[in-house]
C-alpha cells in the first residue's frame, strides 16, 4: 500500500476500496484541455462563488480537530458534537484538561469516537510538545500529529491557512474520475492531476466545489445528470435521465 493509502487509512480506519469511484457506468476518454477545464469551475464558480467547507469551527485547532472527527461521519453529525466540546476546549490546554473520557463522552454520537478521542488528546498533547500549541502550517509537521494524513493536513492549510491544496475526500475523488478533470485510481494520483490542472484563479476553491458537487449533484449511487450545470462538458456515461412523475391515481 502506498504512502497516500496508509495516510487514509490513518484518517478514516478502513482500506482503500471505499476511495475507489462508485458512480455506476464510465468516462469516456481521460483527456481533456485547459479551456474545458477552466469552463467547467467558470460554472462552478457562477454558481457559489465562496464556497465554504461546513465543518464549525472557530480557529486552526477546532478546525484541526473537526476534520480528524470527520473521518466515515456526517459533517452534520460531526458539528453536533463539537458544539459542546469546543464550548469547553477551544485550544490543545483546554482539550488536554478536559481529558480523555470527557471528549469521548462529548464525541460518542460519532463513528469510532474511542479511537477519535484518543486521537484528540495525543495531538493535543504533540501540537503543545512540538509546536509550542499553535496549529504549525506545514504538512509535513501537520502528519506527524496522530490521526492526521495528508488529506486532513490538505483541508487545514487550504481553510486555515487559505493555501491552494487540493484534499481529495470520496468526494472530490469521483467527481474527479467521472467528468474527469484529474482522472487517477488513487487520491494521490488525483491530487498531483488536480494539481497540475486546475487553473487560476479557482485553485484555493476548487476542492471545495468539487465537494459540494459530489456531495449534492453528483451522487455515488444516482447522479443527478438532469440538473448538472456541468452535463454537456462531461463525459460520464450513462447520464441519469431526469426521473419520471409518478402516475396519477385515478
Ligand atoms: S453529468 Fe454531472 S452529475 Fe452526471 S455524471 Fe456528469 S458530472 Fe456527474
Amino acid at each position: 500500500m502506498d504512502k497516500l493509502a496508509d495516510d487514509t487509512k490513518k484518517e478514516i480506519g478502513h482500506d482503500m476500496a471505499e476511495m475507489k469511484p462508485k458512480v455506476a457506468g464510465k468516462a469516456k476518454s481521460t483527456q481533456r484541455d485547459q479551456a474545458e477545464i477552466a469552463e467547467m469551475f467558470r460554472r462552478l464558480h457562477a454558481i457559489e462563488p465562496e464556497p465554504k467547507g461546513e465543518l464549525e469551527h472557530t480557529n486552526a485547532f477546532t478546525l484541526l480537530v473537526a476534520v480528524v472527527l470527520s473521518a466515515q461521519a456526517t459533517d452534520a453529525g460531526v458539528n453536533k458534537a463539537t458544539r459542546g466540546l469546543f464550548a469547553m476546549a477551544d485550544t490543545p490546554q483546554k482539550m488536554l484538561a478536559l481529558g480523555e473520557d470527557k471528549v469521548r463522552e462529548a464525541i460518542k454520537t460519532i463513528g469510532l469516537f474511542r479511537n477519535k478521542a484518543k486521537n484528540v488528546i495525543l495531538l493535543s498533547q504533540a501540537l503543545i510538545d512540538n509546536f509550542g500549541g499553535e496549529v504549525p502550517q506545514d504538512r509535513d509537521a501537520l502528519v506527524t500529529l496522530p490521526g492526521v494524513g495528508r488529506k486532513t493536513a490538505n483541508v487545514v492549510l487550504n481553510m486555515a491557512f487559505g493555501e491552494a491544496t487540493f484534499a481529495v475526500d470520496t468526494h472530490v475523488f469521483r467527481v474527479s474520475n467521472a467528468l474527469p478533470i484529474a482522472p487517477g485510481k488513487t487520491p494521490e494520483a488525483v491530487e498531483a492531476g488536480l494539481e497540475k490542472l486546475v487553473p487560476e484563479p479557482y485553485r484555493l476553491h476548487a476542492h471545495h466545489w468539487l465537494i459540494l458537487h459530489g456531495r449534492y449533484l453528483c451522487k455515488a449511487r444516482k447522479p443527478e445528470c438532469w440538473r448538472c450545470p456541468l452535463v454537456d462538458l462531461c463525459r460520464f456515461e450513462p447520464k441519469t435521465p431526469i426521473p419520471k412523475l409518478p402516475a396519477k391515481k385515478r
